[in-house]
């Protein structure tokens, strides 16, 4: 998470913009026992814009959703109606089995879908390649786009991504979504006072540059860690390395230990992963005095095409889909001034070259969109874009993915990785480790990781 603040102090957050399954947040600092920050409850659901001029303002909650579409056609509310109770029932099996224990093999996965029922109420949905499992539940072509893009969520084209995935529309539209008052940048900032009233210490811009494993044997203090600060290199000895880092990005740069570099290199280079899709960002100051919806998604004409020239193709897509975050709408202390606009870009596989003048070309083409869809001029200026590039050196993420590596093809049950490693003492959590990204999935990693560490030491 990170924020910019102008001249005049007015701050935009670069990542995060909204925040799903709050709970984990409210847990967090339950255990931690600190107040949480103010989370503000939106009132309104997603705003979208599709190709063919129909714009939906959704409601949130199953029965205002359910009514929405009613008054749309019938058959469009029985539809969706029926996908999320599926949604439902798999998002609940997940929190359930899934989200925050370690990765089940298939084989408990299997005994406990079966024990649930729900494998004999869905049979073919856990097996099914996304997309299909959505054409196979609606007829509506702008539905079917709204539900294809909940695969870039976990990176992957609908076609091969996991039927699963379908709890994501649960997520998105059943349960509360909020934003921290004042801005995302409010969760680290609470976390960090709540740290340091633990006696954490921090040591920030600080590059890892490597960690190696002393002596295998020895109990204590097996791991160099050797970091940059202000030009200058230090080294110093741990007892537990937890890290938040990419696993991949790890194995490639700074990790120096063979058996979990190993790992990852070798998904990579099989082929078996890819790195993800990456997002091009612009920090707008809105001089207009106008009223947006919180957040706003305008589809291109096949959000499936576009998606898959992002992410498989990495190409910049002819069409991209735009995403608008306006937090003003909900959160009267965030300045009116303050838009984010997102939209599909590729990774840094793709040698765009982010110079000037194609940031340029891309940031107009992409306020044109805005402009042309919403019927707005939208009049300010850019204060600041964030290319891939800049995710990737900024972030360290996978050549600027948003949600680390992704699986290359259709695997029907699999899982991110564990986050434990063979290696004593040495852990991931974050957005490459089970259960996978976004604020408050990174959370659980890392909560299901430090029982994992509590219980170890506890039983010393
Ligand atoms: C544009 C964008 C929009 C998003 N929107 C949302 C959203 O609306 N809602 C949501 O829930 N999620 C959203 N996400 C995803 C969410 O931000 C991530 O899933 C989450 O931040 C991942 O957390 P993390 O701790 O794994 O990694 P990060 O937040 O990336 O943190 C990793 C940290 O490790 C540091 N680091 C890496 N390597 C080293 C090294 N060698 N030495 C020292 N430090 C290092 C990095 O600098 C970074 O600070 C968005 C992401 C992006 C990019």
């Amino acid at each position: 998470m990170f924020r910019y603040t102008n001249e005049d102090g007015i701050s935009w957050d670069t990542g995060p913009t909204l925040i799903s399954l709050p709970n984990e947040i409210y847990q967090i600092f339950k255990i931690l026992k600190k107040n949480p920050p103010e989370l503000i409850p939106l009132l309104t659901g997603c705003r979208l814009l599709f190709s063919d001029q129909t714009d939906w303002s959704l409601p949130i909650g199953l029965n205002q959703l359910v009514s929405f579409f009613h008054k749309i056609d019938q058959n469009i509310s029985r539809q969706f109606e029926e996908v999320m109770k599926i949604s439902s029932s798999i998002y609940e099996f997940a929190e359930d089995h899934i989200f925050h224990v370690d990765p089940p093999s298939y084989f408990q996965l299997g005994l406990k879908s079966l024990s649930s029922g729900l494998f004999l109420k869905y049979p073919k949905v856990t097996l099914t390649p996304y997309s299909k499992v959505v054409d196979s539940l609606l007829s509506n072509s702008n539905l079917r786009e709204f539900f294809y893009h909940f695969a870039s969520y976990v990176g992957m084209n609908p076609d091969e991504a996991q039927g699963g995935i379908l709890s994501v529309a649960h997520v998105e539209l059943i349960s509360e979504i909020v934003f921290p008052k004042g801005g995302v940048y409010s969760i680290a900032q609470h976390l960090y006072n709540a740290a340091l009233d633990y006696n954490t210490q921090f040591h920030f811009n600080s590059k890892v540059l490597s960690v190696k494993l002393i002596d295998k044997i020895k109990q204590g203090n097996n791991f160099k860690l050797t970091y940059e600060k202000d030009q200058k290199v230090h080294d110093c000895r741990y007892d537990v390395i937890i890290s938040n880092s990419d696993p991949f990005i790890a194995s490639k740069t700074w990790l120096e230990i063979p058996s979990v570099r190993k790992i990852f290199n070798s998904k990579l280079e099989k082929n078996q992963y890819r790195p993800s899709e990456s997002q091009f960002v612009i920090l707008f100051d809105l001089e207009d005095d106008i009223v947006l919806d919180h957040h706003i998604k305008i589809f291109p004409e096949s959000w499936r095409k576009s998606f898959i020239e992002v992410c498989e193709k990495n190409q910049i897509p002819e069409d991209p889909c735009v995403y608008l975050v306006w937090p003003h709408a909900t959160d009267k202390s965030v300045s009116s001034r303050v838009l984010f606009i997102s939209a599909m870009a590729p990774n840094t596989l793709a040698h765009v070259k982010w110079d000037e003048n194609f940031i340029n070309k891309y940031s107009e083409k992409i306020l044109n969109i805005c402009r042309a869809r919403l019927g707005l001029k939208l009049k300010g200026k850019i204060f600041k874009v964030i290319t891939p590039n800049e995710l990737e050196v900024r972030a360290n993420s996978l050549n600027g993915g948003i949600y680390s590596a992704t699986c290359s093809s259709f695997q029907p049950m699999n899982f991110h990785f564990s986050g434990l490693t063979d290696i004593q003492n040495l852990y991931f959590v974050g957005a490459g480790v089970h259960p996978g990204a976004g604020v408050t999935m990174v959370m659980k990693s890392a909560r299901r990781i430090a029982d994992h560490i509590l219980k170890k030491f506890a039983s010393r």
